[in-house]
């Protein structure tokens, strides 16, 4: 099964949690050099900085999705394009341009534009950090414990059979 690695952290948060969230449902790749692009129909594994030691982030494995599209497109078709720069995680076509670059000078760049689908997702155990509240979700729709407004942390991450132990991650914001 092909992986796609994120490491990104916008304005809207860490691209991992708008992934656990359907936020992000968009990614755009370089072609890659043996061709071997993504296509529309591959399963593909889903990681949060896929080479960083586990211990030094709070999720390694994100999830398994579905391409339901993946196009070539130069970075001029999309630079200016806002529903295009939210469903890429970012808030707006101008934040997505300060990771892309100036349009007028790498607008002839050509990316593959892959859009997914995301049909099993790690599991997250959040803990209240004053009373100890917990859940165990692949929704991580509480930014607050829900019975004391305690800050919550995310403290393992879940997949299949194996589980993560990952240093806290705020969750906040
Ligand atoms: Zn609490």
């Amino acid at each position: 099964m092909p992986a796609i690695s994120f490491s990104g952290t916008t304005s809207r948060g860490p691209f991992w949690l708008q992934i656990f969230r359907h936020e992000k449902t968009q990614t755009c790749r370089a072609p890659r050099a043996d061709g071997r692009d993504i296509r529309k129909g591959d399963k593909v594994i889903l990681y949060w900085k896929q080479r960083m030691p586990i211990k030094k982030k709070p999720v390694h494995l994100i999830g398994e999705a579905i391409v339901t599209s993946a196009e070539m497109h130069h970075y001029m078709s999309f630079a200016y394009d806002d529903a295009f720069a939210r469903r890429d995680g970012f808030e707006d076509h101008l934040e997505l341009q300060s990771w892309f670059g100036s349009p007028k000078i790498h607008g002839h760049e050509l990316y593959n534009v892959i859009q997914f689908d995301v049909y099993s997702l790690a599991a997250l155990e959040m803990i209240c950090k004053k009373c100890g509240w917990n859940k165990i979700t692949s929704v991580p729709e509480e930014r607050v414990c829900p019975k004391c407004q305690g800050e919550l942390l995310i403290l393992t991450a879940f997949f299949g059979t194996q589980s993560f132990k990952i240093p806290t991650l705020r969750m906040g914001k």
